[in-house]
């Protein structure tokens, strides 16, 4: 071994997942794209950083690493970031590296494995250069063994051109592909668990973000818009540095038409949701989003039965999305409740205007007999007529809550 010192820094390493099986130019494109939403990320909380892009990797400078990964962590596209130290590429100087790196957390009696990968193609191969740090660690911290199956610790040492990364805990990231790579969705947003849920799983498939609430008025509980722009602001933790708008339209004059009838009617909900659809549709040929996504998951209720959703669907002119179709509630929960959109407290919620025996499989014909009746055109270009919208970013409500009219 050479008695030159070696010097380590820290670096988070960030690590993308799909990307690679992209085309180059396109490839390039999604990282800077990623890049910049880390960007948005890491400047939202404050943090000073630096970033650099190698072949494959994120790597960001900073001096707050602990804030920066969890911060990175958090930011579609990304398969997982860990604190590095950085050190040199030559492997007399790396192995002694890597083996202090193991010396603060292995300890007598566990097991470890080491990992090599290199994207410098000279010197020893991975297998050499980890059987060589493996005989260095097992040196420095007596009573350790190898186990590269199920082992306790497990250090990762990257050889690149720019030197030798080393790094033993690595935060997984959400995944998918970066926001804003893929087009704008206009998602029904409501009080409940399952539509932010739904509108996750497109933000994480690289779309980005608007939002349509549907208030009931006095047909609707007295908690449900306050916990619908909640869900809007929990979502908006999930994109920092882009806005997420939500456009907020009446469906109170609705309502009050259906009851004017009669009773309610047994298709009241599939007429609601058509009416929302409705709304949607005019609403994204304005804002130019290309699909409408909902929460909505077969036979949770009766107006999602496959027969419901059909007619519901036809009430659509763009394609309508619905992630969470084939979920069981519980696992909506699940993913609520680690995306942070769960909330414990339910409120008010109710809908006053559910039937008592809501139709499973509304004929399409009588709804439209009945659409035609409350002149239904006329009532959705009334409510978007008067809509208001609601701004969220970096978690706040932008005008503390107070909605906007256009
Ligand atoms: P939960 O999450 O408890 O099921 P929900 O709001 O999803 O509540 P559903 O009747 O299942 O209630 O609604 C199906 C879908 O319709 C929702 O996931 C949402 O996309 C949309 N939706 C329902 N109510 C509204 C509303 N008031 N405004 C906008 N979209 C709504
Ligand atoms: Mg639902």
């Amino acid at each position: 071994m050479t008695n030159e010192r070696y010097e380590t820094s820290k670096i988070v390493m960030v690590r993308y997942g799909e990307l690679f099986l992209k085309s180059e130019p396109v490839k390039r494109h999604f990282i800077r794209i990623l890049t910049d939403n880390i960007h948005r990320a890491l400047r939202a909380e404050g943090i000073d950083h630096h970033i650099e892009t190698p072949r494959g990797r994120i790597l960001i400078h900073g001096s707050e690493m602990n804030r920066m990964v969890s911060s990175v962590a958090r930011v579609f596209g990304v398969i997982d970031a860990g604190i590095c130290d950085q050190t040199t590429n030559n492997p007399e100087l790396l192995i002694p590296a890597a083996a202090t790196r193991a010396k603060n957390a292995l300890s007598h009696g566990q097991s470890f494995a080491v990992r090599v990968k290199r994207q410098l193609k000279t010197g020893p191969s991975s297998q050499e250069l980890a059987a060589l740090i493996g005989a260095e660690i097992q040196k420095v911290i007596p009573g350790v063994s190898v186990n590269l199956t199920h082992p306790d610790y497990e250090l990762i040492v990257e050889i690149r051109e720019s030197g030798g990364f080393i790094c033993d805990y690595r935060i997984a990231g959400p995944g998918g592909l970066p926001l804003t790579t893929q087009g704008t969705v206009l998602c029904l947003l409501s009080s409940g668990i399952d539509s932010p849920v739904a509108a996750w799983l497109m933000m994480k498939r690289g779309c980005s973000l608007e939002a349509l609430f549907v208030d009931g008025g006095r047909w609707s509980g007295s908690d449900v818009f306050s916990t619908a722009v909640e869900n809007l602001r929990r979502l908006s933790t999930w994109c920092p540095g882009h806005p997420i708008r939500m456009q907020v339209i009446s469906s109170e004059r609705l309502f009050d038409a259906m009851k004017e009838q009669s009773e309610l009617p047994k298709v009241c909900c599939v007429i609601c949701k058509r009416f929302m659809i409705r709304a949607a549709s005019a609403l994204a040929e304005r804002t130019g989003a290309l699909a409408l996504v909902t929460g909505e998951n077969l036979g949770q209720v009766a107006s999602q039965t496959l027969p419901n959703l059909a007619t519901i669907s036809s009430a659509a002119t763009i394609p309508i999305i619905r992630p969470l179709i084939t979920y069981d509630k519980q696992e909506i929960i699940n993913l609520a409740k680690t995306i942070g959109t769960y909330s414990g407290q339910q409120g008010d919620l109710a809908c006053r205007a559910v039937p008592l025996r809501p139709a499973t499989n509304a004929a399409l014909s009588d709804i439209q007999a009945l659409e035609m009746h409350l002149n239904i055109p006329a009532l959705v270009a009334g409510s978007l007529k008067e809509s208001r919208s609601v701004i969220a970013m970096n978690g706040r409500i932008e005008d503390n809550g107070k909605s906007v009219r256009l």
